[in-house]
């Protein structure tokens, strides 16, 4: 089924005890993408500038994914840089440039229009809603990500937005920031009143919570020993879930609950190297592997 995303493509600068990058693809949908592509063919609503070349297009050519609505205009692209401390739990945003992304209106191709299963990345909720007012067939499902920028600055449309969503999924901090209550599960009531049946909250090394209105899935984060670069584990989640939900066609239970592992194991390749490198070179072999040893880490006797 088809899976469309909206969403930033960038430049980053990163900078971990491990390393440090000027400058490599990254920008939420270009995760998402990636990693969503392993199980659907994804196509991508963003804005680039002329510094997005042949090169960073490469990446994700040979793959299921349709840059038909990937608009390349003058100018630079969104650049971000960020360094994260020793232990790899924080990270300081060292510059955000908007360039191209600050006149982003979305315009969806003719061809993108039926589809089914929706990601809007975490861009103004505006435009967000903008995306979907443009796809004609009623989707499958509507996943949505913010961050306290939007919640704080433009909280009545990110309001507005959340009324046509079904999947939220963000982080813990967001979670209590946008609800004002602290216990997750109460603030999962809160996120219920406005649209979405299904919360998914992301909690970094710690994995990942699901809170639906009818039932309540955990999934841990990968154990690995070593973590090269976080950038981008979040997006890979929302890709590898999304992506596994669009494969499987349908959304009850027992998908949610794979897609939640799905997100789980994507996240944990994309944090092995630096930017997007680990998620181009995965085998959908190494996924299933390590989608099995997520069910023998949990498994126990009652
Ligand atoms: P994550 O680590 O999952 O939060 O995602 C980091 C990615 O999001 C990086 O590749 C950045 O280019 C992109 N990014 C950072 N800040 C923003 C923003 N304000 N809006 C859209 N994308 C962003």
């Amino acid at each position: 089924m088809s899976l469309l995303v909206v969403g930033s493509v960038a430049f980053d600068a990163i900078e971990t005890p491990f390393g440090k990058v000027d400058r490599t693809l990254g920008g939420a949908a270009s995760y998402f993408a990636l990693a969503a592509s392993y199980f659907a063919p994804v196509r991508v609503v963003a804005i680039v500038g002329e510094d997005f070349t042949e090169k960073e297009r490469a990446v994700f050519r040979n793959r299921r994914i349709d840059l038909t609505g990937v608009e390349r205009v003058a100018g630079k692209s969104f650049f971000w840089a960020g360094r994260y401390s020793q232990n790899l739990n924080e990270r300081t945003t060292l510059a955000t440039e908007l360039n191209v992304f600050a006149n982003f209106r979305p315009t969806l191709p003719d061809v993108y229009c039926d589809s089914s299963f929706i990601f809007l990345g975490n861009i103004d909720p505006t435009l967000q809603r903008s995306v979907l007012s443009q796809v004609k067939c009623k989707p499958k499902v509507v996943g949505l990500d913010t961050m306290n920028y939007w919640i704080e600055r433009t909280p009545a449309e990110l309001r507005d937005t959340l009324k046509h969503t079904q999947i939220l999924m963000i982080n813990d901090d967001e979670t209590r920031q946008l609800t004002g209550e602290h216990n997750l599960l109460r603030a999962a009531k809160h996120v219920f009143k406005m649209g979405p049946r299904t919360l998914v909250i992301k909690r970094g090394e710690h994995g990942a919570l699901m809170v639906h209105d009818k039932f309540i899935f955990s999934v841990p984060g990968f154990p690995l020993e070593e973590v090269h670069d976080p950038t981008g584990a979040g997006d890979s989640f929302a890709g590898g879930f999304m992506g596994y939900l669009a494969k499987a066609g349908r959304v009850n239970e027992q998908t949610l609950r794979s897609a939640m592992v799905y997100g789980s194991v994507l996240g944990s390749f994309a944090v092995e190297r630096f930017g997007v490198e680990r998620l181009t070179t995965l085998k959908l072999a190494e996924i299933t592997r390590r989608a099995r040893l997520f069910s023998k880490l949990t498994s126990f006797k009652l």
